[in-house]
């Protein structure tokens, strides 16, 4: 049966906009030691804007931005759909369909249009960087601006670049202070490269960040963190985040994640607002003061 003091934290925690799945979930947070926090949603609006765009001498510009629009269209990754909205904005032209598309998470998409083998996404997908320097010196500004950057190859040569910019969420910093103050750790874990992580990092006051981490590789970074630290909470929205989720001690939702986050998570924040894991860690501990 349930406890009185349980019952009366998690209807308290209703009451301030966080549903806790059950009252095991509020004795695990009374013991956290650390969190982790994905970043493009949870730590950023997950809103990205694209804000520059390079392209390749003798490349058609026009033709090129509408063949990638046509690619990410089948992708609904939140730089996909930025992506698509700004090439849509520029450009009235429908849509084409390519002949194959594969989405790989993580990574980016690949296509086939025409005779043309095309891929989009980040650095380590694409080959032909390399000896482009003049795409990777603008790559490394941009990056080091904060912003994302996602490559185009055609063929096997490297021929565009776009970058976008995600804001971090204004509550963000806050969120993060208040949970030091707990005693509760704070590591941020993206697939973005290490120049846009360590700016995004530095803007949000995480204590650590993990930059390239493929999906599955956020499940091992929480295995390593559960050993360093005990008790461990991971917050995230996407379909991506549902393995690191489910691996945690706690696993957070972002309200307004996918649905996939919120079934796996053990907690639900009804707004996407980060300052509430530091009341609910708050409210379990007054729970754990009652019972013992
Ligand atoms: P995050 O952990 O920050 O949410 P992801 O793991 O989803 O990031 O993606 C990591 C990187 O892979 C992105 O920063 C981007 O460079 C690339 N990427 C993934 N999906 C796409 C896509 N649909 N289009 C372009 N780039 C992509
Ligand atoms: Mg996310």
């Amino acid at each position: 049966s349930i406890m009185p003091a349980t019952l009366s934290a998690i209807s308290n925690g209703a009451k301030h906009g966080i549903l806790f799945k059950g009252g095991v979930h509020l004795e695990n947070l009374s013991h956290l030691k650390a969190i982790a926090f994905d970043k493009t949603g949870t730590l950023t609006k997950g809103k990205p804007v694209v804000t520059d765009i390079h392209i390749q001498d003798g490349e058609d510009h026009n033709d090129l931005l509408w063949k990638i629009a046509s690619i990410e269209n089948h992708s609904n990754h939140p730089l996909a759909l930025s992506i698509v909205s700004h090439v849509k904005k520029h450009l009235n032209k429908e849509l084409l369909h390519p002949e194959t598309i594969e989405d790989m998470p993580g990574m980016g998409v690949k296509a086939i249009i025409g005779e043309e083998y095309w891929k989009i996404g980040k650095a380590d997908f694409i080959s032909g960087l390399k000896s482009n320097h003049k795409l990777i010196e603008k790559a490394n500004l941009l990056a080091s601006e904060g912003k994302t950057i996602v490559y185009v190859q055609i063929n096997n040569r490297a021929v565009a670049l776009i970058a976008l910019k995600d804001v971090v969420r204004e509550e963000a910093s806050k969120a993060i202070k208040e949970l030091n103050k707990l005693g509760v750790y704070s590591v941020m874990l993206t697939g973005d490269s290490e120049k846009t992580a360590k700016v995004i990092a530095s803007e949000s006051l995480v204590n650590e960040y993990v930059a390239e981490c493929l999906p599955e590789e956020k499940v091992n970074q929480l295995i390593k963190l559960k050993e360093r630290f005990k008790t461990v909470a991971m917050v995230g929205d996407g379909i991506n985040d549902a393995p690191a989720l489910a691996t945690a001690n706690v696993g957070i939702a972002m309200g307004e994640g996918t649905d996939v986050a919120l079934e796996t998570a053990d907690v639900v924040l009804m707004k996407n607002d980060l300052p509430r894991i530091a009341e609910a860690i708050r409210l379990s501990k007054k729970m754990n003061t009652i019972i013992k």
